[in-house]
């Protein structure tokens, strides 16, 4: 899953407003005078993504309407992540400047939410700087009173409908998590998993495909952990993939992968053939001490057997560098893996401690110089890796969805059905499909020339 979103989003189909640079609010207006204006920063992984998707919802139905900058807005969400302490760092920024907005009366209210918001983090950022409403991350329809709606049930299996009528929609299907990974402050900010019942994703994946939808990601921090009334993760993806043109999955656990998930994969015509399957380390010593329930060996017999299934898949995971007791040993074996591996993608992320949890306190650490060197090796194995297979693709004809439309240069980011970027020189629509002939390709993206008619 990758946490490197920092963007406000659209996903609601809005109107217009007359007033320059604003998004407008449904009709639903919240009072006779001027339309009051909210602005929603989103920081961390698509479960965010995702929750501040549904607070779009809500704003809009109260009469707000969206607009992109903190100096055109009335009220300031700002949708948090904690995994990693950069990520304090930078909410810290951006509620710095949120303050002096408000000196100069502009901004009039702010809210912090999401991941920072059910830490206890969030008490020392109130007293720090003026904030008016912090919600966590199993309270977040108590913004529906905040911004004027009537007061919403308590859920914390999230049913609220989807954004419906967009080209792509994530589904969250579980919500936290049972592990404890030593070095992770998830399971504290988002408490143990609940599932949501089988035919209930499917009912919200069959109203999203009426409504216009034509990609969905199903969501999760151990997405591949679902289960419900006897039926498992496979057995939903199944169902889902019966119902929808275009399906995925984030973020799986290797603990809970099954053999028939892979092969799965690999059989349905609907499903894009990407794995992400995070493995943090190539040291059993590491996996150990990280508390991941699994061997190196057993994860790379899991990449086999998808390997085997999914023959033109990709794959992609996260590692992280630098947890302390880490030593030059076990970071060879990562590389290792890496090498065996052959990722197409991975996030590497320098160890960060998360106070609360037990790799903070466990001493040992790695020096930061030592932990830059092995985040770079790491980085070019991969990379090394990534670019050889894409250019295994350079001369293919490759069917394409569109993800972005074109921007100025005239190039829209698509997807292939293996799951690799593509910018492609298209006017097609976000939701759309073009054939395109594969001209070059880099370590992360393939270039794709004129669509083929
Ligand atoms: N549930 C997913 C899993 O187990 O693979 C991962 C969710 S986590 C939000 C995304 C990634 O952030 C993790 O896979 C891990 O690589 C990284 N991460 C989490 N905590 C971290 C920390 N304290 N320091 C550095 N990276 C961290
Ligand atoms: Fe965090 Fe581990 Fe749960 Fe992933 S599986 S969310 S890394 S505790």
């Amino acid at each position: 899953m990758s946490d490197a979103i920092e963007t406000p989003q659209t996903a609601v189909p809005v109107r217009i407003s007359n007033k320059p640079g604003v998004r407008g609010s449904r009709g639903h207006p919240a009072s006779m005078g001027e339309t009051r204006t909210a602005c929603i920063r989103t920081f961390g992984c698509q479960m965010n993504v995702h929750d501040s998707d549904r607070m779009r919802r809500m704003i809009l139905d109260a009469g707000y309407a969206e607009v992109h900058s903190y100096e055109e807005a009335d009220l300031v969400i700002l949708n948090t992540c904690y995994v990693r302490e950069n990520a304090v760092d930078r909410v810290r920024g951006h509620l710095g400047e949120l303050n002096r907005l408000r000196r100069e009366g502009r901004v009039k209210k702010v809210a912090l939410t999401g991941c920072i918001g059910a830490s206890g983090e969030s008490a020392d950022l109130q007293r720090r700087y003026d904030i008016d409403l912090v919600l966590g991350t199993h309270n977040t329809y108590e913004l529906a009173e905040f911004v004027g709606l009537p007061t919403m049930r308590e859920t914390y299996t999230p049913d609220l409908p989807g954004t419906g009528g967009e080209h792509s929609a994530f589904v969250t299907i579980m919500t936290g998590c049972n592990y404890q990974c030593s070095y992770c402050i998830v399971p504290a900010v988002r408490g143990r998993m609940v599932c949501r019942p089988l035919e209930n994703v499917v009912e919200e994946v069959e109203r999203l495909v009426a409504s216009g939808t034509r990609y969905v990601t199903l969501l999760g921090q151990t997405v591949d952990a679902w289960r419900h009334d006897g039926s498992r993760f496979c057995d939903l993806l199944e169902r889902v993939a019966d119902v929808a043109p275009r399906v995925w999955f984030t973020t799986s656990h290797p603990s809970n992968m099954e053999d028939r998930t892979l092969r799965l994969v690999g059989e349905k015509g609907t499903i894009v053939k990407r794995l992400h399957l995070p493995v943090q380390s190539g040291s059993d010593r590491m996996l150990n001490i990280m508390h991941r329930g699994y061997k190196a060996e057993r994860y790379r017999r899991k990449i086999g057997v998808f390997r085997d299934a999914v023959p033109d898949g990709t794959l992609s995971t996260d590692i992280i560098v630098g947890h302390p007791g880490e030593t030059e040993e076990d970071h060879e074996n990562t590389l290792r893996l890496v090498q065996d591996c052959a990722f197409d993608a991975a996030y590497i992320f320098k160890f960060s401690p998360r106070r609360g949890t037990e790799a903070a306190g466990l001493g040992d650490p790695v020096a930061p110089e030592v932990v830059q060197r092995r985040f770079l090796q790491v980085l070019r194995a991969v990379e090394q890796n990534a670019f050889a297979r894409n250019q295994r693709k350079v001369s293919c004809v490759e069917e394409v969805y569109v993800r972005h439309g074109s921007t100025e240069d005239g190039k829209a980011i698509g997807e292939t059905w293996s799951g690799h970027a593509v910018h492609v020189r298209t006017d097609a629509r976000p939701g759309d499909y073009v054939k395109a002939r594969i001209e070059s390709a880099g370590p992360h993206v393939l270039y794709a020339g004129e669509p083929i008619a």
